[in-house]
């Protein structure tokens, strides 16, 4: 297989999944089979912090470490994490008095954080530093007496994060169906922030026709969607211009994998499907398709793409093109009860990720 790339994305040290090779037969198609790799794809550097976050508190305390909810939301990231001892609880109130707990890259409430120090527990908070600065922009503009519109999907744990600080103050609207029959109390003072993994382009319809209604409607200081999220989008809207199928991989409920599928659907391709792994891909999918673009929600390690691309090559796709829109670099230091290895010694992945891990390792 050869695969044309410059900035190949970093591959996680997780288990590959075991693989049931040549179930895909290779059908002949007119004009050559290939595959478009959407870049960026896959591991964002909040999810990168979150996940290396459970593994050191698992290096420094033993298991088991308990997390609240999932850490991020990949059923194949969890599970590996719960062979290696982590313990995904839903409420801080199943966990141990004492114990420590991870919060996950979603975010949490500040309710949740004082439950957490009522039990002593040992809290470690690896939300990711994006949706932290939507929290900050919460408090401040519920501080200056702002009635916050936060565009984000109901029940998201982000959503209930973000909602948690400010929580008199917020009202939730799910999208562009919603702004209609909103109500407000005072439509001077009003401002939108939004969840960090929606779509860009149902986002930006949903403020614009808050502005129809409300003219005065403040924007938040900065986009509040973040760098994956908008880089990922950008990246399979390019490839859905020339697959007829997309292929996703990621979980159920990742809200910017689900958001991929969309995005590919809306510019381009003629069918996109979401997979946790590549034995989801079905025969019938490939069947006349020329052009198959592959991409990953922000929460996919790369040995689950991988898989597919393998899969795909048993299929005749050995033709892999990456599809590069963007080069990623941002990286965020680690919580700092995580910063050191268990000695008490510098460690490379508290500074900046696996990335740098990786780096460190090969000097
Ligand atoms: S998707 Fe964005 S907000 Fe969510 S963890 Fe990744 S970088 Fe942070």
């Amino acid at each position: 297989m050869s695969i044309i790339t410059n900035g190949e994305a970093v591959s996680l040290n997780m288990p590959r999944v075991p693989a049931v090779r040549n179930r895909l037969r290779d059908n002949p198609v007119a004009g050559g089979k290939r595959v478009l790799l959407a870049a960026p794809r896959g591991y964002c550097a909040g999810v990168d912090r979150a996940v290396i976050a459970v593994e050191k508190a698992l290096e420094h305390y033993g298991s088991p470490v308990y997390v609240r909810k999932q850490i991020v939301h990949n059923i194949h990231v969890v599970s590996t994490l719960e062979k290696q001892g982590a313990i995904f609880v839903d409420e801080v109130d199943e966990v141990p008095v004492g114990a420590h707990i991870v919060f996950s890259a979603h975010g949490v409430s500040p309710a949740v954080v004082a439950a957490a120090a009522a039990r002593n527990l040992e809290a470690i908070d690896a939300t990711c530093p994006l949706v932290t600065k939507v929290h900050r922009e919460a408090v401040r503009f519920a501080r200056d007496n702002f009635q916050i519109l936060l565009i984000g999907h109901a029940g998201h744990e982000e959503v209930e994060g973000t909602m948690g600080h400010a929580p008199e103050r917020t009202t939730l609207v799910n999208g562009p169906a919603d702004v209609a029959t909103l109500e407000v109390t005072d439509p001077d003072n009003l401002v939108w922030l939004s969840q960090t993994t929606l779509s860009v382009d149902e986002t930006m319809e949903t403020v614009r026709l808050l502005r129809e209604r409300f003219p005065a409607l403040h924007n938040p200081p900065s986009d509040d969607i973040c760098y994956a999220t908008q880089n990922r989008q950008v990246a399979i809207k390019k490839v859905a211009e020339s697959a007829e199928l997309v292929i996703v991989v990621g979980s159920a409920n990742s809200s910017n994998t689900v958001r991929l599928v969309d995005v590919a659907l809306e510019n381009g391709a003629k069918t996109a499907y979401r997979v946790d792994y590549a034995s989801e891909i079905q025969q019938e999918w490939l069947d006349g398709v020329a052009t198959v673009g592959v991409t990953s929600g922000a929460s996919v390690p790369e040995v689950l793409v991988q898989e597919v691309l393998d899969d795909l090559a048993d299929a005749g796709y050995t033709d892999v093109r990456q599809v590069v829109t963007a080069e990623e670099d941002l990286m965020f230091s680690l919580p700092k009860e995580l910063r050191t290895d268990v000695n008490g010694k510098d460690d490379a992945r508290g500074l900046g990720g696996r990335t740098r891990q990786l780096d460190w390792q090969q000097k």
